[in-house]
């Protein structure tokens, strides 16, 4: 039986979408795996067909974000949630404050989890403003001898995005990347420690990363349990227990499908494009769209605005989903509108949006 599917642009905001011909890929291989006669999902986390695709995911992070020999990179499971809790129990040893910038809603939870397992204070907050904005990273009030900096580089929810970080000299800047890891090129020398769950940007749910300098491991809480200490991760390869295997394995072709697009740089010229698109229409709209982020705060990944009114954003919501658009509304805890563009989404899923805007702001108003 022959199914009509019809397209879909999909503007997730997590899990979002993945590059198709990756999943073209995974799918030719899902069966019989180089091979084996096996699925990779099938595989023993020690064979060597599996610690192939493994290493060979580490060498590409390491070689797309040109990360340094002293550091680690580590899969870990529990989300980027669980790493709201993991960096306090590691790092916020008695006697040190831990300084949270609190640019959103995953800014407030990394930090409630700080301040249960430790001394945890607001650097800075734009909650008085609806977190539309980033505060100047040059203006940062913390204390020289903090345990670490905390910042949220992209704000999936309000849409907004770090352009520049803040240089925090000999305290570990510390950052919670899930939503715009690998979407351009950074100086991973700048941070201390880098997280990020795999499902916005890097691949399906389940694998996150963890970018970490060696000698945080040195001064990390001994007393944590072996599990969620990052040492017995780094000891092993991050190979301790069984790994998400075929989350892995993913995040491993759709690093080895940006090494194809040209790299980091290729890639943010494609999401500085797609971004444009949508923000286009937006500002050309005479108010008819209201972006929600301060034009330097715009983040390039989560494009957020508003319509006059809700009865408005739902008939726009409608009509966006009946013509294929998937994902736009905006996140439950502040309503509106939302594109996600990330990595996988296409240019001309940005187009056919932005012109469905341009269409529907003719029609209504
Ligand atoms: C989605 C998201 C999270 C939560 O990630 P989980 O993997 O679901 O725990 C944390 N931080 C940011 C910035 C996010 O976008």
């Amino acid at each position: 039986m022959t199914q009509t599917i019809q397209p879909v642009y999909n503007f997730n905001a997590g899990p979002s979408a993945l590059p198709a011909a990756v999943l073209e890929k995974a799918q030719k291989e899902l069966i019989n795996f180089r091979g084996t006669g096996m699925s990779v999902m099938e595989l023993s986390h020690r064979s060597k067909p599996y610690e192939e695709v493994h290493n060979q995911v580490i060498e590409r992070l390491k070689k797309l974000y040109s990360i340094p020999e002293n550091y680690e990179v580590l899969f870990i499971q529990g989300g980027a949630s669980l790493q709201f809790s993991m960096v306090p129990m590691n790092f916020l040893q008695t006697g040190k404050k831990a300084g949270y910038v609190m640019t959103g809603v995953w800014s407030e939870k990394a930090f409630a989890e700080a301040e249960r397992l430790g001394d945890a204070y607001q650097v800075a907050s734009t909650e008085t403003d609806k977190h539309n904005h980033i505060p100047n990273p040059n203006e940062l009030n913390y204390n020289e001898d903090d345990a670490y900096l905390h910042i949220t580089t992209n704000n999936t929810i309000y849409g907004t995005q770090w352009k520049d970080y803040p240089d925090t000299g000999n305290v570990p800047l510390i950052a919670d990347m899930s939503s715009d890891i690998m979407s351009k090129p950074i100086d991973v020398s700048k941070f201390a420690l880098i997280y990020a769950g795999a499902q916005k940007n890097l691949g399906p749910s389940g694998v996150t990363v963890v970018i970490i300098r060696k000698d945080l491991l040195e001064k990390a809480n001994p007393d944590n349990p072996t599990i969620l200490k990052y040492a017995t991760h780094a000891k092993n390869n991050s190979l301790y227990h069984t790994p998400p295997t075929f989350g892995i394995y993913m995040l491993g072709e759709v690093l080895g499908w940006i090494e194809e697009c040209g790299g980091l740089e290729a890639v943010t010229q494609r999401n500085e494009e797609k971004a444009k698109l949508i923000y286009d229409v937006i500002d050309n709209s005479d108010g008819f769209y209201r972006g929600h982020a301060e034009l330097e705060s715009r983040s390039l990944m989560n494009i957020t605005f508003r319509l006059a009114d809700e009865a408005l954003e739902k008939k726009f919501l409608a009509e966006a989903k009946d013509a294929g658009f998937v994902g736009l509304n905006g996140h439950r805890s502040v309503g509106g509108c939302r594109a996600s563009a990330y990595n996988a989404v296409p240019v001309e899923a940005c187009k056919a949006l932005s012109e469905f805007m341009i269409q529907f702001q003719q029609s209504n108003h």
